[in-house]
Formats: structure tokens, C-alpha cells, sequence
């Protein structure tokens, strides 16, 4: 073997790394009743927390999927656990006012600590640790933001963070291709399958149907409800759910609209040396940088194998394509990995929004929440709660993601055509170091 294909191993695979331990459930082909009170589209993080609240708030609840059970982005993640909030305290007060931009920040809060909670108190098994972030300055500059932006941070929000400069950074990670960083404390990992299956587990035990391998091809509204229409036929439901995400097609043309459909590529080694890993992220921290189109990885659940993702092609393409390319850039921050080989590449599409912010609502009687914009382990999770508890009409107080409006732009259809040309801009604006 030589070339690119000296990367692979032989055993080499284009399905997620987190399946080999939790492969696509089978579930029973059961069929459908004519009419439920909900009505779920899409079985990841945002349908299946959604059914839980509702099933177990005494509705019947059906969940479907075009594809097996968490096929989409929530068995193919990183695994990264945070707060799920992009953009800094003064950019959000810059664009929503102080009030609207501390309420995000809460709701972010609010994810990250109900995700914890919840897989504790529901023992969920998915390798869930409180391990940390170190999220790396990719240039001095980067740095002197990362210092800025922390001083600015409001503390009364519970968002714990510690700045570490690049003399230290070596207690964080065995990399010299970073000039320091920050550390969040409180941001943890999980093996994202495993929960997944905790989740339907939970879900099927609490009388939801889900039904795999069955678009959702037409809904529309009836007065009193819904009808859809599915590959397996047709049902009434008085409440629609729309967890679709980064996966949203003709179904859902207002949804579509809203969301950009972006592929995130990940790889992961082959078994490292012993030890290696305890020397590459002694504390096992999940880790990203500061780049426009950011790295993010982190060891594997034991500790044997570097998982490393981002985006290395402008239009999206085969994961075979990206894998060399990804190791490629993992060599460049860990020259111990030059011998490492890729045994699985993959790629999900995740879905990000206009403001960058995700979206929960109602349109046209519907419920919907979508657009984590890559990072929503626990906010796909806790939005999808918070669905399933607006479905059953308990009165909480909307969440600051509740209160923002859900952009689009004109002409925008669904289909990235600019996305391209802005990953060269931001390709460039990294090299830069601006
Ligand atoms: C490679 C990668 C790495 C990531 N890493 C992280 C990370 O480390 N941390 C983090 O917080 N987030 C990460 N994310 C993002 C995170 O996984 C997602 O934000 C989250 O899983 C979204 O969950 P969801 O339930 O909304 O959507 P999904 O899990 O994508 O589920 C949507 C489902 O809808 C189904 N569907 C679509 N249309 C229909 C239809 N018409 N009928 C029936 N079903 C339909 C799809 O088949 C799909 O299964 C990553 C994503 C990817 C791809």
C-alpha cells in the first residue's frame, strides 16, 4: 500500500465509529394506527426527547424516521458535550440586546446542566463525563480574543472558564500547534449512540411507537389537526413534532428554508500505542479551536483511539475523500500520529441558521425545533424536551431561544449554493489568523 491509501486500515469503514458498539436498532414492523395525538418526524435527539415528555404526559405518540432509528446526525457525533451557544456574550448583546443575549447564554446553561441530569436520573449507560473542554487559540491572536472575551463574560451566569496560556498548555494537551486557551470545566463527553439508545429504550418503554425505515412525505392541516401522509400510508395526528434538522427536505418547506444543511466529517485511528493517548489529552478533555472551520476531537470512550472532525473540503464529498485530509491536519497538531491509520470515516449533516442560534417554535400549528448548528448534543436534547412540553401545553416560561425569530433570506430554498465560497473565505480568514 502506498499513497493516500496507506491511511486506511483494511478493515476500513464509511459508518459511524459508534456503531460498531451500538449498531442501527431493528425494531419490530408493527402497524400504525389511524390516529395518535402526536405525531414525531424524525428519531434523533429532538423526536425522541419530544415523545419521551409526551408519551409519559399521557399522549399517544408516534415517532418516524426515513431511515433506521438516530440515523442522522445524533449517532454520528462527536460526542462533545457544552452549553451549545455559539457566539461571544458582546456579539449576542451586539445583535439581541443585553436581556435576549443573557437568556440564550441561560438556555445554554440550562441544556448543558438538564442533559447531565437527565442521563443520571434516568441511568442512562453512555459514558457520560464531566471531563472538560480546552478549547485551543489557533493563533496568539486568537488568544488575546480568548482573554477579552473572558473578561467580559458575565459570572453571574454560571458559566465557569479559565484561561490557560500557552506554558501551560501542555497539562491540557500534547500539542505545540496552539497558543493557550480556555478551559470550560463543566463540558463533558459521551459515546452520542449509546445515548441514543438509552433514549429509545426509554421511549419505547414508555409506549411510543416508532416506526423506521417510513418517510413522512406530505402534512397538512385539517382544523382540528393534521393529516400525513407516510410511505406506509396515511394518519391523523392532532400535534405535529418537525425533528428533522439538518436533514429537512420538500415535507418541511418552511423549515427548509430556515436551516443550511452543512456536512461535518470525522475520522477515527486505529488502537494508538499505549500511553500515547495520556501523553496527546492527558485529561481527557473534549477539545476545539479557534478556527472559523473548527477542529474538534477528543479521545475515544477508551481512551485508545483519537476521533478528529471538521470540515477540509469546500463542497461537500465522499468521506472517503476527506479521511486522508483529515488525518492529514491531525498529524500537523500531533506529529506522534503519523503512523496512525483511519479505521472509520464518516459524515452527518447538521444544520445551522441564519444568526447561528437554534430555533424552537410553532409554524403554522406545528412544533419544530432545529438548527444547533452543529452542536447539539444537549441542546437537540433539551429543545426537544422543552417540545414536548409545550405539546402538552404546561406553561413554562419561554426559553430566550423561544423568544427569537427564525430568519431566512431571500430566495433561499434550502439549497446552500454560497456554502463554497464561504468555506474558502473562512479557510482563508484561518490561515490569516483573522
Ligand atoms: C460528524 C458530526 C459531529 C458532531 N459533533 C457534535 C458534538 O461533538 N457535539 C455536539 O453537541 N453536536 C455535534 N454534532 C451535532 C449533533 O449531532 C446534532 O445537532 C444533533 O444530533 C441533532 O439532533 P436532531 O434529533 O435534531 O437531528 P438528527 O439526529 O439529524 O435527526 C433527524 C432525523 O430526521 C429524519 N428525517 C428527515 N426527514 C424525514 C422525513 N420526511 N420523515 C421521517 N424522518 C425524517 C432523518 O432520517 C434523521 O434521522 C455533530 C454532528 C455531526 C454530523
Amino acid at each position: 500500500m502506498g499513497g493516500a491509501s496507506a491511511a486506511f486500515a483494511e478493515d476500513f469503514k464509511t459508518d459511524p465509529y459508534w456503531w460498531e458498539r451500538t449498531p442501527r436498532p431493528k425494531l419490530e414492523t408493527v402497524a400504525f394506527p389511524k390516529a395518535v395525538d402526536v405525531a414525531v418526524v424524525g428519531s434523533g435527539y429532538t423526536g425522541l426527547c419530544a415523545a419521551l415528555q409526551t408519551a409519559r404526559g399521557g399522549r399517544e405518540t408516534i415517532v418516524f424516521d426515513a431511515q433506521a432509528a438516530g440515523w442522522g446526525c445524533s449517532t454520528r457525533n462527536g460526542g462533545q458535550v457544552s452549553t451549545s451557544v455559539k457566539g461571544e456574550y458582546d456579539d449576542l448583546v451586539r445583535r439581541h440586546g443585553e436581556a435576549a443575549a443573557r437568556a440564550v447564554l441561560k438556555d445554554g446553561r440550562n441544556a448543558l446542566d438538564w442533559l447531565g441530569t437527565f442521563i443520571a436520573d434516568e441511568a442512562v449507560d453512555c459514558d457520560f463525563r464531566t471531563v472538560g473542554r480546552f478549547h485551543a487559540a489557533h493563533t496568539p491572536g486568537r488568544y488575546r480574543v480568548l482573554e477579552r472575551n473572558y473578561a467580559k463574560l458575565p459570572r453571574d451566569l454560571g458559566i465557569e472558564a479559565h484561561l490557560v496560556p500557552r506554558s501551560d498548555q501542555h497539562a491540557e494537551l500534547g500539542s505545540d500547534a496552539y497558543h493557550g486557551g480556555v478551559v470550560y470545566p463543566d463540558h463533558a463527553s459521551l459515546d452520542p449512540a449509546r445515548y441514543h439508545h438509552g433514549l429509545l429504550d426509554r421511549a419505547l418503554a414508555s409506549g411510543v411507537s416508532v416506526v423506521d425505515n417510513c418517510a413522512v412525505t406530505a402534512i397538512e392541516g385539517t382544523g382540528s389537526g393534521f393529516r400525513l401522509a407516510t410511505a406506509r400510508g396515511e394518519l391523523t395526528a392532532r400535534d405535529v413534532v418537525l425533528a428533522t434538522n439538518g436533514y429537512s427536505g420538500a415535507v418541511v418547506p418552511w423549515l427548509r428554508r430556515r436551516v443550511i444543511p452543512i456536512g461535518s466529517y470525522i475520522i477515527a485511528t486505529e488502537p494508538l500505542a499505549p500511553g500515547l493517548m495520556d501523553r496527546l489529552i492527558p485529561k481527557d478533555r473534549v477539545i476545539s479551536d479557534t478556527r472559523r472551520l473548527v477542529y474538534y476531537y477528543r479521545a475515544s470512550p477508551d481512551r485508545r483511539r483519537m476521533l478528529f472532525g471538521g470540515r477540509v473540503s469546500f463542497a461537500e464529498t465522499d468521506p472517503r475523500r476527506s479521511a486522508p485530509r483529515l488525518r492529514a491536519e491531525m498529524v500537523r497538531l500531533f506529529p506522534d500520529l503519523v503512523g496512525a491509520r483511519i479505521s472509520h470515516s464518516w459524515v452527518g449533516f447538521v444544520a445551522y441558521t441564519f444568526d447561528t442560534l437554534a430555533h424552537i417554535g410553532q409554524h403554522s400549528g406545528t412544533h419544530y425545533a432545529a438548527g444547533y448548528c452543529g452542536s447539539g448534543v444537549s441542546m437537540a436534547s433539551y429543545l426537544g424536551m422543552r417540545l414536548g412540553r409545550n405539546v402538552l401545553g404546561l406553561d413554562d416560561r419561554p426559553t430566550g431561544l423561544e423568544r427569537l425569530a427564525f430568519q431566512t433570506r431571500p430566495l433561499y430554498t434550502g439549497n446552500p449554493w454560497f456554502l463554497a465560497p464561504t468555506v474558502m473565505f473562512y479557510r482563508w480568514c484561518d490561515r490569516l489568523g483573522v
